[in-house]
């Protein structure tokens, strides 16, 4: 077998976070899926893997804070996210039933953020030209529960028959960009892919550090994402068709 070591370890089907033996899905994404189920995103695929304490993580941290450094964390996420797009956009297009591509944008609204500051908005629209539907975190942001839950998000702007394009930039327990999916679809968005910037990973916990132990063995080709690897296709070679 040629593949990746992430194929062969088991990971999450829907996050791609460490899975416990038998299961196709973490325990997070299998509440979701039982708590949203045909509102969650059709795919959720992370660009890499934000491992604590290292520098994608740092980064991840750094470039929504007003420390040293936050703008160096900046470029290097907008040249990770536009890279990734053209790359393997089409991957994602595909695999979530939007082969024109996405018509709209949207970024998870981290709660944590500074009143009116979207870094991560800001480092999108420098990536994505594309109408943004704004997801904005009501006043109930911090009563709100763990898990699937849209009440604590308002929607505006081009959703309603929109194939979109959303964007976070760390999952963690993913129940927040799930519910920004869900707030999406409710306001009647057809189809949700969510790219995320880096899927956390603590070495302290024994599932993660074993994933980790496999994806540094045998790290996956640079060239490929989560949807293309092992496939057997040279996606660059498509791309430069396309
Ligand atoms: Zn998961
Ligand atoms: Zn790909």
């Amino acid at each position: 077998m040629d593949l990746p070591g992430y194929r062969t370890c088991r990971t999450c089907r829907t996050c791609r976070g460490p899975a416990a033996a038998g299961f196709a899905r973490c325990y997070q994404c299998d509440v979701a899926a039982s708590q949203a189920g045909g509102a969650l995103a059709d795919v959720v695929v992370p660009i890499g893997y934000a491992v604590k304490g290292g520098q994608l993580a740092d980064d991840l941290r750094r470039y929504k804070s007003e420390r040293a450094g936050a703008a160096a964390a900046t470029v290097r996420l907008r040249s990770m996210l536009s890279g990734f797009l053209r790359d393997h956009g089409d991957c994602v297009w595909r695999s979530a039933g939007m082969p024109d591509g996405p018509t709209a944008v949207a970024v998870v609204p981290s709660g944590q953020g500074r009143a009116g500051a979207h870094p991560l908005l800001d480092v999108v629209r420098s990536c994505v030209d594309l109408p943004v539907a704004r997801l904005t975190a009501g006043p109930a942001t911090a009563a709100r529960c763990r898990g699937v839950s849209v009440g604590w998000l308002r929607v505006s702007g081009p959703a309603a028959g929109a194939d979109v394009l959303l964007v976070d930039d760390t999952w963690v327990s993913g129940g927040s960009a799930q519910s920004a999916a869900a707030a999406l679809k409710l306001a009647r968005a057809v189809r949700v892919a969510v790219v995320v910037l880096g899927r956390h990973l603590d070495p302290a916990d024994p599932r993660s550090a074993a994933l980790l132990g496999v994806l540094r063995s045998a790290p996956p080709p640079a060239s490929t994402c989560v949807l293309c690897a092992g496939t057997g296709l040279s996606f660059r070679a498509r791309s430069r068709r396309g």
